[in-house]
C-alpha cells in the first residue's frame, strides 16, 4: 500500500543520501569483520593492496612452516616432548625438558634456562623467526598506513558524516517511538504552553511491562492552579507511591520529547525542568554521607525550580531523626508552595505532613489505597484523594522475611508506642490542633 511519507521523515531520508564517495572508499578499504584493534591483522579488506596480502600470507605460512619444523625436529632428535614456543622478549625457541637435554643437537644454541626446561634455537628457526616477525610487523605497519589514509580522507568529510549520523539518530529515535507507541498501546499526548499536567489513567512504562498483563493499576494525575500544584502522597509501604511519582515524571518527559505516552489521555503543559530526589545513595569517597547527598540534591532543587518545573520528592527527610526529618520536609514544602511554586509530588511516611493541606493554598493530600483483610493487607495501588494514616511497615517486613520473633516483638513495641503517643496527645490537645501549631 502506498502511504504518504510525512515531511519530517522525508527530510531525514533526503539527509541520508549523497556521499557515494565516502561509502565507496570505506567499503573498499575495510574488511567486512575487522578485529577490534589495529594490532591484530585483518582490518584492511583483502585485495585492496597486493603487497599487504603478500605479507599477511607470509606471516600465515610462516606459522605453518613452524609446525612442520616442530614435527620434523621432534623426529630427528627423538625428543617426544619437543615444542616450539614464543615470547615477545626471546622470540621463537625449541623447548626441551631436563630429562631430554642430552639429545639436543650440538648445532643448537641455548637461549634461556628455566627450572624444568631449557630453550634453544638453531639457524633454521632463527631464519623463520625473522621472516614471520618481519612479515607480521610490516603487515601491521602497512595496515596502519592504509587506515590512517582512510581517516585522513574521512576528516575532509566530517560535516557530511555528522549530518548522516544525525539523520540516522533521528530516524532511529522516531522509529523506536513509533514501535513502542504501537506495541505498548500508548496514546498521543497534547502538549501545550499551559502550566498544567492532566494525566488520565497513567501507567509506569517499565513497571507495567514487568507485571503480568493487565495487573498494573492506572492512575490519574492532576496538577494545576485550580486543583493545586502540590500533592502530598501518603500510603503504605509497597503501595505504589514511588511508582506513581516516577510515572508522572516519565509521562511528562516522554510527551515533551515527542513520544506517545502510557495513559488513556494526557495534556502536558511544557515544563522547563524535571527535578527528582529519589532513592538513597552516598558518595563516601567524596566525603558525602547518604543524608548529605539527600540534602544537597534538595538544596539544588530549591535553588533551581521555577513555576514551570515539575519536582518529584520521594521521602525527603527520612535520612535523619524523625523530628529533624519532618521539620525539614515541612519547610521544604512551604518554600516550594510560597516561593518558586513548581508542580510537586511529595511522597512521605510522615503523616504529620498531611496537615499542611489545611493551611497552605495549592497543597492537597492524596494516598495510595490499601485494605486490611483478615490478618493481612491488600495493596490496591489506586491513588485516591485524602491522606493515609498507616504505613503497614511491619506487615511488609514480615513479607520480606524478617524472623517471626522479630515481627511479634516489633508489633508489641508499636502497640506500646502508639498508646503512649495517644495518651500524650490526649493529655495536651486534639491531634490536628497539635499539627496546626506548626503553621506560621
Ligand atoms: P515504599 O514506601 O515501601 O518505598 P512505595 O509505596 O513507594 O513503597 P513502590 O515502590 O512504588 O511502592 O511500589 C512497590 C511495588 O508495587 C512495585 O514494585 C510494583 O510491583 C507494585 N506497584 C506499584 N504501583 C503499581 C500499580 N499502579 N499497579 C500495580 N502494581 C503496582
Amino acid at each position: 500500500m502506498d502511504r504518504e511519507i510525512p515531511g519530517r521523515i522525508r527530510r531525514i531520508l533526503e539527509g541520508l543520501g549523497g556521499p557515494e564517495k565516502i561509502i565507496d572508499r570505506v567499503s573498499r578499504t575495510l574488511a567486512d569483520d575487522p578485529p577490534a584493534s589495529l594490532d591484530d591483522p585483518g582490518t584492511i579488506r583483502p585485495g585492496l593492496d597486493p603487497a599487504l596480502d603478500e605479507k599477511l600470507r607470509a606471516a600465515r605460512e610462516g606459522r605453518e612452516w613452524l609446525n612442520r619444523l616442530e614435527s620434523r625436529e621432534r623426529e630427528t632428535t627423538r625428543i617426544p616432548t619437543l615444542k616450539i614456543g614464543y615470547t615477545s622478549v626471546f622470540g621463537y625457541y625449541f623447548e626441551v625438558t631436563k630429562p631430554h637435554l642430552s639429545k639436543v643437537p650440538p648445532a643448537w644454541h641455548r637461549k634461556q634456562t628455566l627450572v624444568n626446561t631449557e630453550r634453544f634455537t638453531n639457524e633454521e628457526l632463527k631464519n623463520l623467526e625473522s621472516s614471520i616477525l618481519g612479515a607480521e610487523e610490516q603487515a601491521r605497519r602497512m595496515e596502519r598506513e592504509i587506515f590512517a589514509d582512510l581517516i585522513g580522507f574521512l576528516k575532509q568529510s566530517t560535516a557530511a558524516i555528522r549530518a548522516i549520523a544525525g539523520s540516522l539518530a533521528e530516524l532511529d529515535c522516531l522509529a523506536a517511538f513509533a514501535e513502542t507507541a504501537e506495541s505498548r498501546a500508548l496514546t498521543r499526548p497534547e502538549v501545550d504552553s499551559s502550566d498544567a499536567i492532566h494525566i488520565s489513567e497513567g501507567r509506569h512504562p517499565v513497571v507495567e511491562c514487568a507485571l503480568p498483563s493487565g495487573a498494573f493499576v492506572p492512575n490519574d494525575a492532576v496538577l494545576d492552579d485550580a486543583s493545586g500544584k502540590i500533592i502530598i502522597l501518603t500510603g503504605p509501604n509497597m503501595s505504589g507511591k514511588s511508582t506513581y511519582l516516577r510515572q508522572t515524571a516519565l509521562i511528562t518527559l516522554m510527551a515533551q520529547v515527542g513520544s506517545y505516552v502510557p495513559a488513556s489521555r494526557a495534556r502536558i503543559g511544557l515544563v522547563d525542568r524535571i527535578f527528582t530526589r529519589i532513592g538513597s545513595g552516598d558518595r563516601l569517597a567524596q566525603g558525602q554521607s547518604t543524608f548529605m547527598v539527600e540534602m544537597r540534591e534538595t538544596a539544588r532543587i530549591l535553588e533551581g525550580a521555577t513555576a514551570r518545573s515539575l519536582v518529584i520528592l520521594d521521602e525527603v527527610g527520612r535520612g535523619t531523626s524523625t523530628y529533624d526529618g519532618i521539620s525539614i520536609a515541612w519547610a521544604v514544602i512551604e518554600h516550594l508552595a510560597r516561593v518558586s511554586r513548581p508542580k510537586v509530588l511529595f511522597a512521605t511516611h510522615y503523616f504529620e505532613l498531611t496537615g499542611l493541606a489545611a493551611s497552605l493554598p495549592g497543597v492537597r493530600n492524596c494516598s495510595v489505597e490499601a485494605r486490611e483483610w483478615k490478618d493481612s493487607v491488600v495493596f490496591l495501588h489506586r491513588v485516591v484523594p485524602g491522606p493515609a494514616d498507616r504505613s503497614y511497615g511491619i506487615h511488609v517486613a514480615q513479607i520480606a522475611g524478617l524472623p517471626p520473633a522479630v515481627i511479634s516483638r516489633a508489633k508489641k513495641i508499636l502497640e506500646k508506642l502508639e498508646k503512649e503517643h495517644q495518651s500524650l496527645l490526649q493529655s495536651k490537645k486534639e491531634p490536628n490542633q497539635q499539627m496546626l501549631d506548626l503553621h506560621d
